[in-house]
């Protein structure tokens, strides 16, 4: 990578208009704050800024099942009751809201996209704020997540990519990811989060390490909540070292959620935007190419401000902390500070001792040196970039007619990364 990366930026104007519902935390007008801060401080002069294509259905069967996204696709507010056995988790945290797939199908296509530019080699980093879905499930919605567009990214990079590290600072557990790739070494996944206390998704512990070839390929690291940026980056920055020297990955996937700032809504850390960003500006500094994508972040304001910071810093532009005057300007009242002290107003101490963080790091450390290396990959022969598929009419929903099996299996070549981890984890549930 040269020294000032080709960075891609991705966004659909239309992705800030969904609506989970009323009360709900998860609120994708985010995204709508976040690029109008974009905007606002010129940042599109230095990247180039795509809308994406939206991902078929077919295109999301190459991780989910086609039940559930037939489900995803012919599901409505209006006929949900028709629906009486399956529904797939959705309810409560994952409502049914009008326009659900489209919302899924843009924010999917991005990440898709994105992947396409770094396996074609016409991007270092690629952004899409709207993508980081790490929840949803193979088989099913959870946690605000109902398709996986971080798993779909990752099978589009390992047609190109021999080995693909995934580092998650969401607060919460990347846990859909992790399941996805827990028997493949092809896949590092790497996620720090809060963890004990029944919190969200209650998996995550130190001892989930992977299974068969995929053992010590899942690595883990729960946090007490109120960590803070010092302790945070003091484990972050080793682990992510250690990780990268023992795997050498050929790509990285960085989940950014910015739940994991003090004052969010739903979390109970304590960073700093800064200290949030700081996270950003080590992995770019790996030089390696780059997906970044968003995540949780349910104190909207903020999330805005860490993502648009995180855009400058992928930029490297020094940008003014006076929010210049936008169409959401009035959500920065009183400060309109692009990094105001979120940290000092936090109820929450630092759960994390000194000795803790240490022996988290330690336990990680013996893990990463049962790896026998980085694992050689014998590439097959590459299958067409996810835009170039031949597209299905757009009223057919039926993808057994669409798609003969020979197509099929020439496609979906990554099957056996595959593996349901349902009963393992049922016990933390
Ligand atoms: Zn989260």
């Amino acid at each position: 990578m040269t020294h000032k990366p080709r960075v891609a930026y991705f966004y659909d104007p239309d992705v800030g208009n969904y609506y989970y519902g009323p009360g709900h935390p998860m609120k994708p007008h985010r995204l709508s704050l976040t690029h109008s801060l974009v905007l606002s401080y010129d940042l599109f002069q230095h990247m180039e800024i795509y809308r994406p294509l939206k991902a078929t259905a077919f295109d999301m069967c190459t991780f989910h099942s086609e039940d559930y996204i037939n489900f995803l696709q012919r599901v409505t507010p209006q006929n949900i009751g028709g629906f009486t056995s399956s529904r797939f988790n959705v309810g409560e945290d994952c409502p049914v809201f009008p326009g659900m797939f489209d919302f899924c199908s843009i924010y999917s296509g991005a990440s898709l996209d994105g992947a396409v530019k770094l396996n074609n080699n016409q991007a270092d980093i690629v952004i899409n704020w709207s993508g980081g879905f790490h929840h949803a499930k193979k088989f099913e919605a959870s946690g605000f997540c109902y398709v996986n567009d971080i798993v779909l990214a990752i099978l589009e990079l390992l047609k190109h990519h021999a080995r693909v590290l995934y580092i998650d600072i969401d607060i919460h557990h990347g846990d859909g990811v992790q399941e996805a790739f827990y028997l493949t070494d092809r896949v590092m996944t790497v996620s720090f989060h809060r963890y004990g206390n029944y919190f969200f998704p209650g998996t995550g512990d130190l001892f989930e390490v992977g299974l068969e070839r995929g053992k010590f390929y899942s690595v883990n690291v729960p946090l007490k909540e109120g960590i803070d940026d010092e302790s945070f980056l003091s484990i972050f920055k080793p682990v992510v070292e250690k990780v990268v020297s023992f795997y050498q990955p050929s790509c990285v996937v960085l989940q950014c959620g910015a739940d994991s700032l003090a004052g969010d809504r739903l979390g109970c850390f304590n960073l700093s935007i800064r200290g949030h960003g700081d996270c950003v500006k080590f992995v770019k500094k790996l030089h390696l190419p780059l997906l970044v994508l968003g995540g949780g972040g349910y104190t909207i304001r903020n999330v805005a401000r860490c993502w648009a910071y995180e855009t400058a810093l992928i930029l490297g532009k020094d940008i003014d902390h006076l929010i210049p005057t936008n169409e959401y300007y009035d959500f920065y009242a009183p400060d309109y500070s692009l990094l105001p002290d979120l940290v000092s107003n936090s109820k929450t101490d630092n759960h994390n001792t000194r000795q803790y963080l240490d022996l988290i790091q330690q336990s990680v450390t013996e893990h990463l040196r049962m790896l026998p290396g980085a694992p050689a990959v014998q590439m097959q022969e590459i299958p067409p970039d996810f835009s170039r598929l031949e597209l299905p009419p757009e009223d057919s929903t039926d993808m057994d007619i669409r798609y003969n099996s020979y197509e099929r299996d020439k496609i979906v070549s990554y099957n056996a990364e595959f593996y349901d981890l349902g009963n393992k984890f049922s016990d933390h549930s």
